[in-house]
């Protein structure tokens, strides 16, 4: 059943500092509400146990993609619309754009933010498979100033992040890499549109004469969290490709995830589909 209405409390402050000064006041009280588009489901639903919101969407601090010599940074607002048309995400992010282009329809591409992607922190989220593999950092701001994070430190456990209710997340920064990386972005659901992902896999490997110089591997869904393969891309790096090294790295990924079951999927039907694409993404390595 719908939420009622007017149990429920929107404030739009004008300005980030304003955001803040409200969020330190009392931090417990407010919390933040961007494109909304996780949060509607829940009113919708009469799910949404929290009563007081802080309108995020018109703060021009959390808005807009920059980019410099060593980073392309997004502001938390960015939408998939706006991931999707930008020239420079598609040459060198292509899996941060595949991955927009596949959350949702249009209207949710149009509204829903990358940062509200990465708090609701749901695993089966899309984008956070690719941000992981992309090694992103992120900016947190509070009253008190701002600080940084490696964002495979963010989750912690199941909706559980490195994030405290007094700050925002600002930014999410994208380091550039050498163009001749391998790009291999999956997500696996029940259908090509609108669906959750059974299995979200993304990966980046770079080849130097011959062996596999550097590479990052992560996957959504999975896991209570989004994960990166840590123990699978040690198996892989400064390794010819031949077939015993694609046996050891599926046996590596085997042992690191723990694939949940649950009305979407099977447990081995989750660790079958990220055994192949891990075998595929491998393939497509050596190509290169
Ligand atoms: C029909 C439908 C289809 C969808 N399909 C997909 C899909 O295919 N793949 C996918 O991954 N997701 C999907 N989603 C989920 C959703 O659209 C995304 O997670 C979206 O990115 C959430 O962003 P938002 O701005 O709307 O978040 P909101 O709903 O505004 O907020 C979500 C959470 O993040 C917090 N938050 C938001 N921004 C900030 C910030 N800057 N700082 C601190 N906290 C913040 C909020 O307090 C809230 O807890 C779908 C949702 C719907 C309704």
């Amino acid at each position: 059943m719908r939420a009622y209405i007017p149990s429920y409390r929107l404030f739009s402050p004008a300005t980030l500092s304003e955001a803040l000064g409200i969020l330190a006041q009392d931090n417990s009280f407010w919390r933040p509400f961007a494109g909304g588009t996780d949060l509607m489901v829940l009113l919708e639903a009469g799910k949404l146990p929290h009563k007081n919101y802080l309108n995020i969407w018109n703060l021009p601090e959390l808005r807009g993609i920059e980019v410099t010599d060593a980073y392309v940074s997004l502001g938390a607002l960015t939408t998939y619309t706006e991931i999707q048309s930008h020239e420079i995400l598609r040459a060198e992010f292509p899996m941060l754009c595949q991955a927009a282009k596949e959350t949702g329809g249009i209207a949710i591409q149009n509204r829903g933010t990358l940062g509200g992607n990465i708090v609701n922190a749901s695993p089966a989220a899309d984008s956070p498979p690719a941000l992981l593999a992309y090694d992103a950092e992120l900016e947190l701001v509070s009253k008190d100033g701002d600080r940084q994070i490696p964002y495979f430190k963010f989750h912690s456990g199941y909706k559980q992040m490195d994030m405290r209710p007094d700050e925002l997340l600002r930014a999410i920064r994208l380091p550039r890499a050498p163009n001749q990386l391998t790009h291999y972005y999956r997500k696996v659901g029940t259908r090509k549109a609108q669906a959750i992902s059974k299995v979200c896999f993304a990966a980046v490997g770079l080849m130097t004469d011959g062996k596999i110089e550097s590479v990052r591997i992560a996957l959504g869904s999975i896991a209570p969290i989004p994960l990166r393969c840590v123990q699978t891309e040690n198996a892989l790096r400064h390794q010819t490709i031949d077939p015993e090294i694609v046996v050891a790295a599926k046996t590596a990924l085997a042992d690191e995830i723990s694939p949940i079951h649950d009305l979407r999927s099977t447990r081995d039907y989750r660790l079958r589909v990220s055994l192949n694409l891990l075998e595929d993404f491998i393939n497509e390595l050596s190509a290169r």
